[in-house]
């Protein structure tokens, strides 16, 4: 994993390799700011030589791609680290759903009371708490790698596909092969508004290969706009012909085979213009807007890329699937160099609970949240090393722990969760900022391999 280097003033310098940084601490020019994201600030440098760097995020609804990629004035990129954010959305959905029920049994044991005034307005742009919560943990880590890379441009994949591009244009005949951008967006575009499936029989005919169907033929003056295209199974392209949705509606008309009846059905449908709705498709993702304007207005210039570039550009590059992977694929890219590196997985895990009293699943209570976050020293969320020494669970374990008031604790491992370890055995190697980290290796070879024969 890349090294964030910063100078004597703290202020960020080009990342550097581990060894480079080894040989720093070793020669004790550096000191170990932070173990995670692995972060050192140079003792004798006072600013120094920086390139472009761009950081590229792709975000999900668990989970948020992130990139930091080295650009060359020659139109070469090169990765700088890779992250992937783990977000909590369900967590906070449910603990607010547990909270909202637990203050209605608690107004229901009082008789009515009128509401006093109108306190329930939202403002224009309100996201839900589980979704506010993935912008605002995408934001923290954004100041966070500005805080320890020079970032000068930001990249985010904004939108599934561009519909403006897709209502306007009709695509010639040299994109509408297979492997343009504009042709594998199209493509994409379609499958999902079809939900993969094909348009005229979903799928009863059999056959699994998908292609694009003209509604009404090119050979008779069908244009190639998206409106005249469809999802459709070889076997329903191949019977249908040269005939238009419409014409073959009616010539399967008498037949009763239920094969038959699906298409006459879908047939009739499409040559009436109805298509599947769009809503869904358009991606009307208002989390993603939202992350839009927050990093616009951190004033770096911020390019949108499309859910249909980022895939056309991983495949042209034979690049496997992966949140990270995908983040350095956002946007304009013309090549990726050094994507086999290791990727830090970030997991969100809050900062405990507010909760006092914890209740059985039937509403008893079984136990009260402590005082005081912290036993011996330790509190829950840290990343600590324990060395035991002897016993049972002889060995070494680093990890994030959970703190029990006896003093015995559990550290949660690459490994798993181990538990019942003494705080006499554990040092702290970082203190507890709501979020647990674990290296997740490079890619291995044979998922590049899957890449490369898919690709092909
Ligand atoms: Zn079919």
């Amino acid at each position: 994993m890349a090294v964030f280097v910063l100078d004597k003033h703290k202020q960020p310098l080009m990342p550097c390799s581990e060894k480079r940084a080894r040989l720093l601490l070793e020669r004790d020019r550096a000191v170990v700011v932070r173990v995670h994201p692995f972060t050192i600030r140079l003792k004798d440098r006072v600013g120094g030589d920086t390139q472009p760097v761009r950081l590229k995020l792709d975000p999900g609804s668990r989970t948020t791609g992130v990139a930091l990629m080295r650009e060359g004035t020659d139109g070469t990129t090169h990765v700088l680290w890779f992250g992937q954010i783990a977000h909590r959305g369900q967590v906070i959905r449910d603990r607010l759903a547990q909270r909202r029920a637990f203050r209605r049994r608690r107004r229901g044991q009082l008789r009515h009371r009128a509401p006093r005034f109108e306190n329930r307005t939202r403002s224009k742009g309100w996201l839900a708490p589980s979704l506010q919560h993935r912008v605002d943990t995408t934001m923290a880590w954004v100041d966070r790698l500005r805080r320890r890379a020079p970032v000068t441009a930001i990249s985010q994949e904004l939108v599934r596909f561009d519909m403006q591009q897709m209502e306007n244009t009709g695509i010639s005949g040299i994109e509408y092969q297979r492997g343009t951008l504009f042709g594998t967006e199209v493509r994409e575009y379609l499958l999902h508004r079809h939900q993969h499936q094909c348009a005229y029989c979903a799928g009863l005919s059999g056959d699994p290969v998908l292609e694009l169907e003209h509604v009404l033929p090119r050979s008779r003056g069908g244009s190639n706009r998206i409106g005249n295209l469809v999802v459709a199974c070889r076997d329903c392209n191949q019977v249908k012909n040269n005939r238009s949705a419409g014409e073959w509606a009616q010539a399967l008309g008498g037949s009763r085979k239920k094969l038959d009846r699906t298409r006459v059905a879908s047939a009739e449908r499409i040559h009436a213009g109805q298509r599947p709705s769009l809503k869904d498709a358009a991606a009307v993702n208002s989390t993603r807007w939202a992350l839009f304007r927050a990093l616009t207005a951190t004033t770096l210039p911020v390019e949108a890329g499309t859910g249909g570039r980022t895939k056309w550009n991983r495949q042209r590059l034979g690049i496997p699937k992966d949140h990270a992977l995908d983040a350095a694929c956002v946007g304009e890219v013309n090549n990726v160099e050094g994507w086999e590196r290791p990727v830090l997985s970030i997991k969100a895990a809050g900062r405990g609970s507010y909760q006092r009293t914890w209740l059985t699943r039937h509403g008893f209570p079984r136990g009260y949240l402590a005082r005081s976050k912290q036993v011996q020293g330790f509190q829950t969320g840290d990343h600590v090393r324990a060395v035991v020494p002897s016993g049972k669970k002889i060995g070494t374990y680093t990890g994030r722990i959970a703190v029990r008031a006896s003093g015995s604790f559990n550290i949660q491992t690459q490994a798993g969760v181990i538990q019942g370890i003494s705080h006499r055995h554990c040092r702290l190697i970082q203190r507890a900022d709501g979020y647990g980290y674990s290296v997740q290796p490079k890619i291995a070879a044979t998922k590049k391999e899957e890449a490369r024969t898919q690709a092909a």
